[in-house]
């Protein structure tokens, strides 16, 4: 069943079109990871999702609903952004208790397990404002799965960790496929969209040039590796 669909979206700002006429459907139980250069929208197509950007064309339905002013949508999603903005002078364990309470979780229902899988259980003392990038990476995870999201959007997730905290994130993201979720993550790292893709989407300048099966896109381009995929279909447009 489809849990997201872009219809038409665009966004300009001043001169530019960061995103055109982008029509895009994500299903439950799947993970599309959104690639493409420097540049191409990626974030700019998550931050649409999250409302934190209102596109200057088209809508965006997520399970069932047109977003709009009414942010109540977001309850099913768990973000975690390319850079997370804290509050300084609070302490890990402060900031997961205040966030817990804005999301009307509770100790119970809250799933905090990350805490203790990317060893943060031990530094809730320490000062967000004191964090390394990696450390404030991890706790960025630990909010984007702790409301157990019917919809998860990643944005680089796994720059700055180090690769078995990376295993550990990316190893919950399919797990939340399996349970039916809609997982969508921006990445770099062609191995990583190799190991975890169902479907890519390729944005350039833009625009959506395809949103396909992995197994489609090495199949056309008859080859086994993503790095020598993508220059075929994409000199030889879907
Ligand atoms: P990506 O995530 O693929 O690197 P972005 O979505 O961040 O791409 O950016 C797409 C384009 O939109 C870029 O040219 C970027 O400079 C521009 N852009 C992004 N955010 C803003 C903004 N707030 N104001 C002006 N231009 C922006």
């Amino acid at each position: 069943m489809d849990s997201i669909i872009f219809s038409g979206v665009g966004k300009r700002y001043r001169s530019l079109w960061a995103l055109r006429d982008v029509d895009a459907t994500f299903r439950r139980g799947e993970v599309v990871m959104v690639i493409g250069p420097n540049g191409s929208g990626k974030t700019t197509l998550i931050k649409c999702l999250l409302g934190l950007v209102r596109p200057t064309t088209g809508s965006i339905q997520v399970e069932g609903q047109v977003i709009g002013p009414d942010p109540g949508y977001r309850r099913s999603i768990g973000y975690m952004p390319q850079i997370s903005q804290f509050p300084p002078s609070l302490t890990i364990g402060q900031l997961l208790e205040m966030m817990r309470d804005v999301r009307g979780l509770t100790p119970a229902s809250a799933d905090d397990g990350l805490v203790e899988e990317l060893g943060l259980a031990h530094q809730l003392d320490k000062r967000l404002g004191a964090l390394s990038g990696g450390t404030r990476q991890k706790v960025s995870a630990v909010l984007a799965f702790r409301s157990r999201p019917r919809i998860l959007v990643m944005d680089e997730p796994t720059a700055g960790l180090d690769p078995v905290s990376a295993r550990t994130v990316l190893d919950r993201a399919a797990a939340l496929r399996s349970e039916g979720g809609t997982v969508l993550i921006t990445s770099h790292l062609l191995e990583e969209v190799e190991a975890l893709a169902d479907r890519i989407a390729y944005l350039q300048e833009g625009t959506l040039r395809f949103l396909l099966p992995l197994n489609d896109v090495l199949q056309r381009s008859g080859t086994d590796r993503l790095a020598l995929a993508l220059p075929k279909l994409l000199a030889d447009p879907v």
